[in-house]
C-alpha cells in the first residue's frame, strides 16, 4: 500500500531523515515511535507532501507521490491527522467533517454517498452526533481529536496517517482513542500511527518501526518488540 525507500528529508539544509525505509501493507497498523525530536512527525510529513523531501522514493500503491503538493497526494487516498488538531475552529463539527469528504468528491476516485460517511462517523464518535452543530473550536481537547480523526476518515482514505492522536489528552480519553483504533482495524483500515505511548502503540499495531536520530534502530512484529528488553528499557520506560 505505502512504501518508502531511503526516504531524506529535513528543514532547510539540515537533515533530519536520513535514508528511512519501511512500508505499510494493505489493511495493517504499523507504528512508528521513538523518542523525541527523532523525527516521527518529519517523516509523515514528507509522505502527506507537507515537506518536500530532500530525496528518496515514496510509492503510494503503484503511484510515485515523493515531492507532490499534499492536495495532490490526498486525492491519491492518503489522509493525514497532523499532530496539533488541525480543525477549522469556527466552523461547525458537522461542517469540518463535510470538509474531509471534499477531496474525495473532487477528486478521482469513486465519491459515494456522503450522508453515509457522516452515519457512520457518527457511530464511531456519539460525541460528535450531538454537538454536530457546535461550533468546532468550543469542543474539548478529546473531542476536538475525535473530530480530526472523523475528518480524515471522511475522505475515505485507502491510508490514514495519524500523528500522536493521543497528545495532550487525560488516561480516560487516551483509551477512548485506542479504543476508536482498534475498531478502525477491525474494518481493516490501513494506518501508519506516530504514538509518544510507546506501549500501547504496540499493543495495538502489527508491526512496528522504531526510529532514532532519523534511523530506522529496530523493526519487527509489534509484539516481539514489544517484549525486546533493548526496547523495553529504552524506549517503554520498563513497561
Ligand atoms: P516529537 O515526539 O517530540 O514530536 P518527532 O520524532 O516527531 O518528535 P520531529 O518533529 O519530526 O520529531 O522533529 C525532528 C527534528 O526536526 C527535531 O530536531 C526538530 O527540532 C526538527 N524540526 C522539526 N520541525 C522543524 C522546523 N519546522 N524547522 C526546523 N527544524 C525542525
Amino acid at each position: 500500500m505505502l512504501k518508502v525507500q531511503d526516504l531524506k528529508a529535513g528543514y532547510g539544509r539540515v537533515e533530519v531523515l536520513h535514508g528511512l525505509s519501511f512500508h505499510v501493507p494493505k489493511g495493517e497498523l504499523v507504528t512508528l515511535i521513538g523518542s523525541n525530536g527523532a523525527g516521527k512527525t518529519t517523516t509523515l510529513r514528507a509522505i502527506s507532501g507537507m515537506l518536500r523531501p530532500q530525496s528518496g522514493a515514496i510509492l503510494l500503491g503503484d503511484a510515485e507521490i515523493a515531492g507532490l503538493p499534499s492536495h495532490q497526494v490526498a486525492r491519491r487516498g492518503l489522509a493525514h491527522s497532523p499532530e496539533g488538531r488541525r480543525i477549522f475552529p469556527s466552523l461547525s463539527v458537522e461542517d469540518n467533517l463535510r470538509l474531509g469528504a471534499f477531496v474525495r468528491l473532487t477528486g478521482v476516485r469513486e465519491k459515494g454517498d456522503v450522508e453515509a460517511d457522516f452515519d457512520r462517523m457518527y457511530d464511531l464518535f456519539p460525541r460528535l452526533k450531538e454537538r454536530r452543530e457546535q461550533q468546532a473550536g468550543t469542543l474539548s481537547g478529546g473531542e476536538q481529536q475525535m473530530l480530526a480523526m472523523g475528518r480524515a476518515l471522511m475522505s475515505r482514505p485507502e491510508i490514514l496517517l495519524l500523528d500522536e492522536p493521543s497528545m495532550g489528552l487525560a488516561p480516560r480519553l487516551v483509551e477512548g482513542v485506542f479504543d476508536t483504533i482498534r475498531r478502525l482495524k477491525e474494518e481493516h483500515v490501513t494506518m501508519l500511527l506516530v504514538e509518544q505511548f510507546a506501549a500501547m502503540a504496540l499493543d495495538v499495531a502489527d508491526h512496528a518501526y522504531v526510529l532514532e536520530n532519523g534511523r530506522i534502530r529496530f523493526q519487527g512484529a509489534a509484539k516481539s518488540l514489544r517484549n525486546d528488553p533493548a526496547v523495553r528499557s529504552a524506549y517503554l520506560g520498563g513497561h
